[in-house]
């Protein structure tokens, strides 16, 4: 790293002591952008880095609710509007145990640069809660995101923060925090979430744009080598909304998917996963990935283990953070890796970077390669402002036109720092390039 950046990295993980996810993310990117201070010098003077560093705002409250047998629980709930240099803060909700602050920072701070790179003006946030919804009633579903939106509604609006989902948030959730903002708000202001249904103010393709996209990502990544999907074995990781919907794309682009995974284990179907089945299993009935093992014919179901050990020609992360790890990585190489879609956040630790950037295998970050998501909220947006309705092809196509843009820009970006070939210096470099001017033009905020 240079040395410039390493001293403010430096300072940067003191002042956020016990965030790891949150130095991870500051630290990769701090890598790649020696190359820009040399050129623009005024972003140092302008002490850009540090202040991209320190979130606009950071909300922390609690989340009081009632579970189904009365019994008075208490949850914590966090917003970080990280960056508006750009538009709105916008991003994601993460319901979920694991989540802490250094995770909403981590994921706040990626969206930043993620939401640049979509060329839509949105600004980066993020927010979620330690709420655990495995197991959860409907009842208790809605409750807790009645209590959730009863603070985190005089923090957002239209112009000024725009939640969508993330793990453990999906339609569902949404329904119910629109509901309770617009029933204490006494206003109808379809543009404050995204990710709405599509009856009440949502957009055709969100549901599959983050899934879609990392495919869509990926085939162009495999292109520079006069390769595709068509006929490649894929192994997807998780089997949420991201999962399932890259799943059905690689699969309709000709490509066979052979294992998806949650928490518990993961399956091998070595005819290809069956999209249907598993939307029913995952979306309709919320049950677990051993349920398609049970009902699928020639099915294998691994408890435990890593569905990195199956073998595959292109590799798609869609669970969470640091799940594909160094030794996994130095696997998938070995057994003929070509490519790696991140549809999931920041999932391959830095050693796995390393390792496929080291092998010379295609490896799309997520920050570029998941940004269909975001994009497809933004376009939820322009709808909600137009008070129009898009049609599916349609929207599909603008998020077509929109990733194949991204991942032309970070390879552009890429070669123009002479580091061809390289997503991770691509993205970061151009996602940062375009908030740091906008952050310099609207003076020291
Ligand atoms: P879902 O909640 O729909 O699905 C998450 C999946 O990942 C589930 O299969 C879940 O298994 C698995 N998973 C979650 N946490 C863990 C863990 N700690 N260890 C192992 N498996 C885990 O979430 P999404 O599909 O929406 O999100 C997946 C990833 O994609 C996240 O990194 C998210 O930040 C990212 N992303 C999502 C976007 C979106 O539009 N939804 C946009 C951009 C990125 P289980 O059910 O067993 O917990």
């Amino acid at each position: 790293m240079d040395a410039r950046l390493e001293a403010i990295r430096d300072t940067v993980l003191a002042r956020n002591p016990g965030e790891a996810e949150f130095h991870q993310a500051v630290t990769e990117v701090f890598e790649s952008l020696g190359p820009v201070h040399d050129r623009h010098p005024e972003f140092l003077e302008g002490a850009v880095l540090e202040r991209l560093c320190e979130p606009e705002r950071q909300i922390i409250f609690r989340v009081p609710w009632t579970d189904d047998a009365g019994r008075v629980q208490i949850n914590r709930g966090f917003r970080v509007e990280f960056n508006s240099a750009l538009g709105p803060y916008k991003g994601g909700l993460r319901f979920h145990p694991s989540v802490y602050l250094g995770i909403v920072k981590f994921l706040g701070f990626e969206q930043i640069f993620k939401n640049a790179l979509t060329g839509m003006p949105i600004g980066g946030g993020k927010g979620g809660s330690d709420f655990d919804p495995r197991g959860r009633s409907d009842a208790e579903i809605m409750r807790f995101c009645q209590s959730f939106m009863t603070e985190l509604y005089r923090h957002i609006g239209e112009y000024t923060d725009v939640p969508a989902g993330d793990i453990g948030v999906g339609g569902r959730e949404i329904g119910y925090l629109f509901g309770q903002y617009k029933r204490i708000t006494n206003r109808y202001e379809s543009g404050v979430l995204t990710g709405k249904g599509i009856s009440w103010g949502g957009s055709l393709v969100r549901p599959e744009a983050t899934g879609f996209g990392t495919v869509i990502f990926t085939e162009e990544m495999l292109k520079t080598r006069g390769a595709s999907f068509d006929g490649r074995r894929v192994v997807v990781s998780g089997s949420g909304n991201v999962a399932i919907n890259a799943i059905a794309k690689a699969q309709s682009l000709g490509a066979t998917v052979v294992a998806c995974s949650d928490s518990s284990g993961y399956v091998v179907d070595e005819a290809g996963i069956d999209v249907g089945l598993l939307r029913q299993i995952k979306e309709v009935e919320r049950g677990r990935l051993k349920d398609y093992a049970v009902r699928g014919t020639h099915v294998a179901y691994v408890e435990g283990g890593s569905v990195w050990d199956v073998d595959a020609a292109v590799a798609l992360p869609c669970a969470t953070q640091n799940e594909l790890g160094g030794d996994a990585a130095a696997r998938l190489v070995r057994n003929g890796l070509l490519a790696v879609g991140e549809g999931a956040n920041m999932p391959s630790t830095r050693e796995a970077v390393a390792v496929f950037q080291d092998a010379g295998v295609l490896f799309g970050p997520g920050k570029a390669a998941n940004a269909g998501g975001v994009a497809t909220s933004a376009l939820e947006m322009q709808q909600n402002a137009s008070r129009d309705s898009w049609s599916f092809e349609h929207t599909e196509q603008r998020l077509t036109e929109i990733m194949v843009g991204i991942h032309d820009r970070c390879a552009a970006t890429a070669d123009e720092y002479g580091a061809p070939g390289n997503y991770v210096a691509g993205a970061n470099i151009a996602g940062f390039v375009k908030v740091a001017d906008a952050m310099l033009a609207q003076g020291l905020i």
